[in-house]
C-alpha cells in the first residue's frame, strides 16, 4: 500500500451567480486545471443557501451543452430540468441526475416549484464529467437516480456511511452507468472515525469538503468549500473526521485526449468548438 499525496488544496474562487437561483463556489475547472483534473472538468457547489418564498422560479434560463455529462447532486431543495427534447424531471434530497449531453441538448435548470413556493434551503452539486472522443457525439441521455436506488455501504462501527452514486465501493456497484471508470461517493464520516480509502493507482482523485473539518493523510485539516487534489500515483487516502462531516469523492481514470472547451460546450479540437457554436446558432441542437 502506497499513500496518494496531496498535489493541491483548492479553497474556492469565491461565491458567484449561475442564473438567478445558484449561488455557487467553483472549486476546480479545466480551464485552470487541465488535464490534471481529468476526467472530471468542472465542480460547481451551490450553497447552501437560504431563499425566501417566491411565485417566480429561480434557476438559469435554457442553454446548451455538448461534449461531456453534468452530474448534478441535491444535498437540500429541489430542482427541475426541462429540455428541447420534451424531457422534464425532478429532483430532491439525495437524488442524482447523471446527464449526458452528448451531441446536444438544451435544457433550464430552475428550483422546484414547491420548492419556490415555500421557500427553504438550497445546497446542491454539479460536476462536468468529460466524454471521450468517440462518444461526444453519441445520442444524449438521462439518468434520474433517485435516493432509493443509490446503494449505501455502512462503515464498521457505526463510523459513517457512503452512497455509491458510480462506481464501486467495498463490493458494492455503483447506481450510474458511466463511459469511463468513474468512482462517485457521497460519504459521512463521524467524529474521530478515520477510514483508509482504496482507490486506483494512476487515477484523478478529488474530494470535497461539503461540512465539518477533516484531517487528510494525517496532515492538512480541511474545513466545508475546501477541496483536496491528490496525486495519481499510489493507491489509497486517509482521512479523519475532526467533526462530523459530509465528503464528496471524486475519483476516475484520467481521458488522456486534448481538451478543447469554450462556455457550454467542451470537445477536443477548436474546428469542433465552432461547430458546435454554429450547429447552436442554426438551431441543430
Ligand atoms: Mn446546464
Amino acid at each position: 500500500m502506497k499513500i496518494k499525496k496531496i498535489a493541491r488544496i483548492n479553497r474556492g474562487t469565491g461565491q458567484h451567480w449561475v442564473g438567478n437561483g445558484f449561488p455557487v463556489n467553483t472549486l476546480f475547472s479545466y480551464s485552470q486545471q487541465g488535464h490534471d483534473i481529468s476526467p472530471f472538468l468542472l465542480l460547481d457547489y451551490a450553497g447552501p443557501a437560504d431563499f425566501e418564498p417566491s411565485d417566480h422560479p429561480r434557476g438559469v434560463e435554457q442553454h446548451p451543452h455538448r461534449g461531456f455529462e453534468t452530474v448534478t447532486i441535491v444535498y437540500q431543495g429541489e430542482i427541475e430540468h426541462k429540455d428541447n427534447a420534451g424531457n422534464f424531471g425532478k429532483i430532491g434530497p439525495g437524488d442524482v441526475q447523471w446527464m449526458t449531453a452528448a451531441r446536444g441538448i438544451l435544457h433550464e435548470e430552475m428550483h422546484g416549484s414547491d420548492f419556490t413556493k415555500k421557500g427553504g434551503t438550497l445546497e446542491m452539486i454539479q460536476l462536468w464529467v468529460n466524454l471521450p472522443a468517440k462518444d461526444k457525439m453519441s445520442a444524449p441521455h438521462y439518468q434520474e437516480i433517485l435516493n432509493s436506488k443509490i446503494p449505501v455501504v455502512k462503515m464498521d462501527d457505526n463510523g459513517g456511511t457512503v452512497r455509491v452514486i458510480a462506481g464501486n465501493y467495498a463490493n458494492t456497484k455503483g447506481a450510474a452507468k458511466t463511459f469511463t471508470p468513474v468512482n462517485l461517493w457521497d460519504m459521512r464520516l463521524k467524529t474521530g472515525h478515520i477510514i483508509d480509502l482504496p482507490l486506483p493507482e494512476g487515477f484523478t482523485t478529488n474530494v470535497l469538503i461539503l461540512s465539518g473539518n477533516v484531517q487528510i493523510n494525517g496532515e492538512e485539516t480541511l474545513n466545508e468549500k475546501e477541496l483536496v487534489l491528490f496525486e495519481r500515483e499510489g493507491d489509497y487516502i486517509s482521512l479523519k473526521a475532526i467533526s462530523d462531516t459530509s465528503i464528496l469523492i471524486m475519483n476516475g481514470e484520467p481521458i488522456d485526449e486534448p481538451i478543447a472547451g469554450q462556455g457550454p460546450f467542451v470537445m477536443n479540437t477548436q474546428d469542433e468548438i465552432k461547430q458546435a457554436m454554429n450547429d447552436y446558432r442554426s438551431g441543430r441542437f
